[in-house]
Protein backbone atom coordinates (compact mmCIF):
# COMPACT_ATOMS: atom_id res chain seq x y z
CA UNK A 1 0.00 0.00 0.00
CA UNK A 2 1.32 3.42 -0.52
CA UNK A 3 2.53 5.41 2.14
CA UNK A 4 0.56 8.90 2.11
CA UNK A 5 2.11 9.95 5.28
CA UNK A 6 3.75 13.17 4.92
CA UNK A 7 7.13 13.74 5.49
CA UNK A 8 8.16 15.96 8.30
CA UNK A 9 8.36 19.59 8.63
CA UNK A 10 11.91 20.66 8.06
CA UNK A 11 12.70 24.19 9.54
CA UNK A 12 15.96 24.33 8.52
CA UNK A 13 14.97 24.02 5.12
CA UNK A 14 13.09 26.76 4.68
CA UNK A 15 13.50 30.74 3.39
CA UNK A 16 11.20 33.41 5.01
CA UNK A 17 8.81 34.32 2.21
CA UNK A 18 8.33 37.62 3.53
CA UNK A 19 10.28 39.87 1.34
CA UNK A 20 11.29 42.56 3.53
CA UNK A 21 12.73 39.52 5.58
CA UNK A 22 14.07 36.45 3.88
CA UNK A 23 15.67 34.95 6.75
CA UNK A 24 17.01 31.71 6.69
CA UNK A 25 17.45 30.83 10.06
CA UNK A 26 15.44 30.88 13.14
CA UNK A 27 12.40 29.21 11.35
CA UNK A 28 10.46 27.25 13.77
CA UNK A 29 7.22 25.08 12.74
CA UNK A 30 4.14 26.90 13.87
CA UNK A 31 1.08 24.11 13.12
CA UNK A 32 2.59 20.45 12.15
CA UNK A 33 -1.83 19.89 11.53
CA UNK A 34 -2.03 23.49 9.24
CA UNK A 35 1.90 22.63 7.97
CA UNK A 36 2.91 26.21 8.99
CA UNK A 37 6.01 27.56 10.00
CA UNK A 38 6.83 30.67 12.05
CA UNK A 39 9.83 33.12 11.18
CA UNK A 40 11.01 34.24 14.73
CA UNK A 41 13.29 37.33 12.76
CA UNK A 42 10.12 38.85 11.56
CA UNK A 43 7.42 37.26 13.35
CA UNK A 44 5.28 36.05 10.35
CA UNK A 45 3.78 32.46 9.98
CA UNK A 46 3.26 30.98 6.60
CA UNK A 47 2.41 27.80 4.56
CA UNK A 48 5.49 25.40 3.96
CA UNK A 49 4.24 25.86 0.33
CA UNK A 50 5.51 29.13 0.37
CA UNK A 51 8.33 28.65 2.15
CA UNK A 52 10.27 27.50 -0.78
CA UNK A 53 13.58 29.23 -1.30
CA UNK A 54 13.66 29.12 -5.06
CA UNK A 55 10.90 26.68 -7.12
CA UNK A 56 8.04 28.85 -6.71
CA UNK A 57 4.88 29.62 -4.30
CA UNK A 58 2.84 26.60 -5.07
CA UNK A 59 4.60 23.21 -3.99
CA UNK A 60 5.89 22.21 -1.13
CA UNK A 61 9.81 21.98 -0.47
CA UNK A 62 10.08 18.39 -0.22
CA UNK A 63 8.21 17.81 -3.03
CA UNK A 64 10.50 19.66 -4.99
CA UNK A 65 13.73 17.69 -3.39
CA UNK A 66 12.33 14.43 -4.49
CA UNK A 67 11.50 15.16 -8.07
CA UNK A 68 14.87 16.77 -8.49
CA UNK A 69 16.69 13.72 -6.86
CA UNK A 70 14.63 11.41 -9.36
CA UNK A 71 15.78 13.61 -12.42
CA UNK A 72 19.67 13.84 -11.28
CA UNK A 73 19.41 10.08 -11.80
CA UNK A 74 18.11 9.71 -15.28
CA UNK A 75 14.31 9.93 -14.16
CA UNK A 76 12.14 11.09 -17.47
CA UNK A 77 10.26 14.11 -17.12
CA UNK A 78 7.08 12.21 -18.74
CA UNK A 79 7.33 9.55 -15.86
CA UNK A 80 7.96 12.74 -12.87
CA UNK A 81 5.01 14.84 -14.57
CA UNK A 82 2.85 11.78 -14.31
CA UNK A 83 3.47 10.53 -10.89
CA UNK A 84 3.39 14.06 -9.35
CA UNK A 85 0.68 15.08 -10.97
CA UNK A 86 2.79 18.46 -12.19
CA UNK A 87 2.77 20.28 -15.12
CA UNK A 88 5.53 19.22 -17.55
CA UNK A 89 6.47 23.41 -17.60
CA UNK A 90 7.09 23.26 -14.01
CA UNK A 91 9.50 20.32 -13.73
CA UNK A 92 11.31 21.93 -16.92
CA UNK A 93 11.14 25.14 -14.78
CA UNK A 94 12.46 23.27 -11.55
CA UNK A 95 15.39 21.54 -13.58
CA UNK A 96 16.05 24.60 -15.19
CA UNK A 97 16.83 26.46 -11.96
CA UNK A 98 18.35 23.89 -10.47
CA UNK A 99 20.97 23.42 -13.32
CA UNK A 100 21.95 27.30 -12.69
CA UNK A 101 21.76 26.70 -9.05
CA UNK A 102 24.28 24.19 -9.71
CA UNK A 103 26.56 25.59 -11.85
CA UNK A 104 26.95 28.33 -9.10
CA UNK A 105 27.80 25.63 -6.66
CA UNK A 106 30.47 24.14 -8.84
CA UNK A 107 31.69 27.94 -9.19
CA UNK A 108 31.55 28.13 -5.82
CA UNK A 109 32.86 25.19 -4.32
CA UNK A 110 34.99 23.64 -6.99
CA UNK A 111 36.36 26.27 -9.28
CA UNK A 112 38.39 28.19 -6.80
CA UNK A 113 41.69 27.58 -6.54
CA UNK A 114 41.67 24.74 -3.64
CA UNK A 115 41.51 21.72 -5.42
CA UNK A 116 44.79 19.16 -6.20
CA UNK A 117 43.57 18.42 -9.16
CA UNK A 118 46.62 16.17 -10.48
CA UNK A 119 45.78 14.37 -13.09
CA UNK A 120 42.68 15.57 -15.36
CA UNK A 121 41.05 13.42 -17.50
CA UNK A 122 38.85 15.33 -20.57
CA UNK A 123 36.74 13.97 -22.95
CA UNK A 124 33.19 14.49 -25.43
CA UNK A 125 30.71 12.98 -26.00
CA UNK A 126 27.38 13.02 -28.30
CA UNK A 127 23.97 12.58 -28.66
CA UNK A 128 21.91 13.27 -31.68
CA UNK A 129 19.33 15.73 -31.80
CA UNK A 130 17.02 16.95 -34.92
CA UNK A 131 18.90 19.59 -35.16
CA UNK A 132 22.20 17.63 -35.71
CA UNK A 133 24.97 16.15 -33.10
CA UNK A 134 25.24 18.07 -30.08
CA UNK A 135 28.43 17.65 -28.33
CA UNK A 136 29.55 17.56 -24.97
CA UNK A 137 32.87 18.19 -23.59
CA UNK A 138 33.31 16.81 -19.77
CA UNK A 139 36.67 16.80 -17.53
CA UNK A 140 37.30 15.26 -14.06
CA UNK A 141 40.30 15.03 -11.95
CA UNK A 142 41.17 11.35 -11.23
CA UNK A 143 42.17 10.76 -7.83
CA UNK A 144 39.00 12.31 -6.48
CA UNK A 145 36.50 11.51 -9.31
CA UNK A 146 35.45 14.93 -9.16
CA UNK A 147 33.56 16.20 -11.94
CA UNK A 148 35.33 19.46 -12.62
CA UNK A 149 32.97 21.15 -15.76
CA UNK A 150 31.13 20.60 -18.66
CA UNK A 151 30.26 22.60 -21.98
CA UNK A 152 27.80 21.89 -24.64
CA UNK A 153 28.16 22.97 -28.37
CA UNK A 154 26.56 22.13 -31.96
CA UNK A 155 30.32 21.74 -32.65
CA UNK A 156 33.23 19.87 -31.76
CA UNK A 157 35.99 22.53 -31.40
CA UNK A 158 38.04 24.64 -29.69
CA UNK A 159 35.13 27.25 -28.23
CA UNK A 160 33.32 23.74 -27.28
CA UNK A 161 36.80 22.74 -25.11
CA UNK A 162 38.40 26.04 -23.90
CA UNK A 163 35.32 27.20 -21.47
CA UNK A 164 35.80 23.64 -19.95
CA UNK A 165 39.76 24.17 -19.68
CA UNK A 166 39.28 27.18 -18.29
CA UNK A 167 37.27 26.22 -15.19
CA UNK A 168 39.60 23.45 -14.85
CA UNK A 169 42.68 26.21 -14.41
CA UNK A 170 39.91 27.58 -11.85
CA UNK A 171 39.75 24.51 -10.09
CA UNK A 172 43.45 23.73 -9.74
CA UNK A 173 45.85 24.88 -7.06
CA UNK A 174 48.13 27.53 -8.51
CA UNK A 175 51.01 25.99 -10.57
CA UNK A 176 50.35 22.57 -9.14
CA UNK A 177 51.77 19.97 -11.25
CA UNK A 178 49.55 18.59 -13.79
CA UNK A 179 48.74 15.76 -16.10
CA UNK A 180 46.30 16.02 -18.82
CA UNK A 181 45.29 12.72 -20.23
CA UNK A 182 42.97 13.43 -23.23
CA UNK A 183 41.95 12.08 -26.76
CA UNK A 184 43.70 12.96 -29.96
CA UNK A 185 41.52 15.70 -31.04
CA UNK A 186 44.31 18.23 -31.39
CA UNK A 187 42.06 21.31 -29.77
CA UNK A 188 42.55 20.03 -26.78
CA UNK A 189 46.01 20.85 -26.96
CA UNK A 190 45.57 23.95 -28.42
CA UNK A 191 42.61 25.19 -25.73
CA UNK A 192 45.19 23.99 -22.97
CA UNK A 193 48.66 25.72 -24.26
CA UNK A 194 46.34 28.60 -24.19
CA UNK A 195 44.52 28.50 -21.17
CA UNK A 196 47.66 27.65 -18.90
CA UNK A 197 49.77 30.15 -18.62
CA UNK A 198 50.62 33.29 -17.04
CA UNK A 199 51.86 36.75 -18.58
CA UNK A 200 56.00 37.33 -17.56
CA UNK A 201 56.28 40.72 -16.78
CA UNK A 202 59.98 41.44 -17.68
CA UNK A 203 59.69 45.56 -16.51
CA UNK A 204 59.78 46.37 -20.04
CA UNK A 205 57.10 48.37 -21.71
CA UNK A 206 54.71 47.02 -24.09
CA UNK A 207 52.56 43.62 -23.62
CA UNK A 208 54.20 40.74 -21.78
CA UNK A 209 55.20 37.37 -23.11
CA UNK A 210 53.17 34.77 -22.02
CA UNK A 211 54.10 31.33 -20.50
CA UNK A 212 53.21 28.16 -20.33
CA UNK A 213 52.33 26.61 -16.51
CA UNK A 214 55.86 25.10 -15.66
CA UNK A 215 54.78 21.81 -14.20
CA UNK A 216 52.24 20.67 -17.43
CA UNK A 217 52.11 17.65 -18.96
CA UNK A 218 50.15 16.89 -21.85
CA UNK A 219 49.06 13.37 -22.74
CA UNK A 220 47.01 12.25 -26.24
CA UNK A 221 45.52 8.80 -26.02
CA UNK A 222 44.54 7.59 -29.24
CA UNK A 223 42.46 4.33 -29.86
CA UNK A 224 43.75 2.65 -33.50
CA UNK A 225 40.51 0.78 -34.89
CA UNK A 226 39.52 -1.55 -37.32
CA UNK A 227 36.05 -1.56 -37.85
CA UNK A 228 34.76 -1.67 -34.17
CA UNK A 229 37.76 -3.90 -33.16
CA UNK A 230 40.35 -1.91 -30.79
CA UNK A 231 43.53 -2.48 -32.36
CA UNK A 232 46.59 -0.37 -30.83
CA UNK A 233 46.07 2.16 -28.09
CA UNK A 234 48.93 5.19 -28.70
CA UNK A 235 50.23 7.21 -25.93
CA UNK A 236 51.85 10.75 -27.36
CA UNK A 237 53.13 13.28 -24.87
CA UNK A 238 52.25 16.39 -26.89
CA UNK A 239 53.69 18.76 -24.17
CA UNK A 240 55.91 18.11 -20.55
CA UNK A 241 57.95 15.90 -19.65
CA UNK A 242 57.25 11.94 -19.75
CA UNK A 243 59.08 10.59 -16.45
CA UNK A 244 56.62 13.80 -14.35
CA UNK A 245 53.44 12.58 -16.52
CA UNK A 246 54.11 8.81 -15.40
CA UNK A 247 54.48 10.55 -12.21
CA UNK A 248 51.66 12.15 -11.29
CA UNK A 249 49.69 9.23 -13.18
CA UNK A 250 51.00 6.45 -10.47
CA UNK A 251 50.39 9.57 -7.45
CA UNK A 252 46.51 9.68 -8.43
CA UNK A 253 45.28 5.89 -9.90
CA UNK A 254 44.70 3.34 -7.84
CA UNK A 255 44.90 0.64 -10.56
CA UNK A 256 47.85 1.82 -12.32
CA UNK A 257 48.62 0.78 -15.87
CA UNK A 258 49.77 3.07 -18.50
CA UNK A 259 48.48 6.65 -19.17
CA UNK A 260 44.24 6.28 -20.06
CA UNK A 261 40.85 7.79 -20.73
CA UNK A 262 39.19 5.11 -19.01
CA UNK A 263 37.44 7.63 -15.65
CA UNK A 264 36.22 9.64 -17.87
CA UNK A 265 35.01 7.71 -20.53
CA UNK A 266 33.42 6.10 -17.38
CA UNK A 267 31.95 8.80 -15.91
CA UNK A 268 30.86 10.22 -19.34
CA UNK A 269 28.92 6.36 -19.61
CA UNK A 270 27.35 7.59 -15.87
CA UNK A 271 26.45 10.63 -17.01
CA UNK A 272 24.75 9.29 -20.13
CA UNK A 273 22.55 7.30 -17.85
CA UNK A 274 21.91 9.67 -15.80
CA UNK A 275 20.92 12.27 -18.48
CA UNK A 276 17.79 10.57 -20.65
CA UNK A 277 17.95 13.69 -22.55
CA UNK A 278 21.52 12.23 -23.39
CA UNK A 279 20.32 8.20 -24.23
CA UNK A 280 16.78 9.15 -25.98
CA UNK A 281 16.78 10.23 -29.47
CA UNK A 282 13.66 12.45 -28.93
CA UNK A 283 13.65 15.87 -30.32
CA UNK A 284 15.44 18.34 -28.86
CA UNK A 285 15.30 21.81 -31.19
CA UNK A 286 17.68 23.95 -30.75
CA UNK A 287 16.16 25.95 -27.58
CA UNK A 288 16.65 22.74 -25.38
CA UNK A 289 20.27 22.76 -25.49
CA UNK A 290 19.89 25.01 -22.49
CA UNK A 291 17.85 22.48 -20.44
CA UNK A 292 20.12 20.08 -21.74
CA UNK A 293 22.88 22.11 -20.39
CA UNK A 294 20.69 22.27 -17.44
CA UNK A 295 20.39 18.87 -16.42
CA UNK A 296 24.41 18.16 -17.35
CA UNK A 297 24.94 20.58 -14.21
CA UNK A 298 22.35 19.54 -12.14
CA UNK A 299 22.83 15.64 -12.59
CA UNK A 300 27.48 16.23 -12.19
CA UNK A 301 26.79 18.68 -8.84
CA UNK A 302 24.90 15.94 -7.15
CA UNK A 303 27.34 13.49 -8.58
CA UNK A 304 30.26 15.68 -6.65
CA UNK A 305 28.05 16.51 -3.67
CA UNK A 306 25.36 13.69 -2.76
CA UNK A 307 27.03 10.56 -4.36
CA UNK A 308 28.82 7.94 -2.55
CA UNK A 309 31.29 6.60 -4.11
CA UNK A 310 31.97 2.78 -4.31
CA UNK A 311 35.77 3.51 -4.44
CA UNK A 312 35.96 6.32 -2.39
CA UNK A 313 33.80 5.69 0.93
CA UNK A 314 32.47 8.88 0.36
CA UNK A 315 31.02 11.17 -2.24
CA UNK A 316 34.02 12.88 -4.90
CA UNK A 317 33.44 16.61 -2.88
CA UNK A 318 34.99 14.55 0.15
CA UNK A 319 37.88 12.96 -1.46
CA UNK A 320 38.63 16.32 -2.71
CA UNK A 321 38.25 18.29 0.68
CA UNK A 322 36.06 20.26 -0.25
CA UNK A 323 33.49 18.91 2.10
CA UNK A 324 33.46 16.97 5.19
CA UNK A 325 30.40 15.06 4.56
CA UNK A 326 27.69 13.71 2.24
CA UNK A 327 24.99 16.27 1.10
CA UNK A 328 21.19 15.67 1.01
CA UNK A 329 19.93 16.67 -2.86
CA UNK A 330 17.57 19.09 -0.12
CA UNK A 331 21.08 20.48 1.39
CA UNK A 332 22.06 20.73 -2.33
CA UNK A 333 18.82 23.23 -3.13
CA UNK A 334 19.36 25.26 -0.03
CA UNK A 335 23.00 25.85 -0.34
CA UNK A 336 23.16 29.49 0.18
CA UNK A 337 25.02 31.20 -3.05
ZN1 LIG B 1 10.76 36.53 8.32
Amino acid sequence: MLNTTLPPMRPELVVCPNSACGASGRIGVHSTKERRYRCHTCGKTFAETSGTPHFGLKHPLWVVGVVLALLACGCPVPAVVFAFGLDERTVADWQSKAGQHAKTVQQQLVCQGAVDVGQVQADELYTKTQAGPLWIATAMTVFSRLWLWGAIGWKRDGALLEPVIEQVRAAAQPHQPILFAVDGFRAYVTSILKVFRDPLHSGKVGRPRLLVWEDLQIVQVVKHRVGRRLVRIERRLVHGSLACAEAIMQATQVDLGCINTAYIERLNATLRTWMPALVRRTRTPSGRRGQLEAALFWTGCVYNFCHVHATLAGTPAMAADLTDHVWSVDELIRYRC
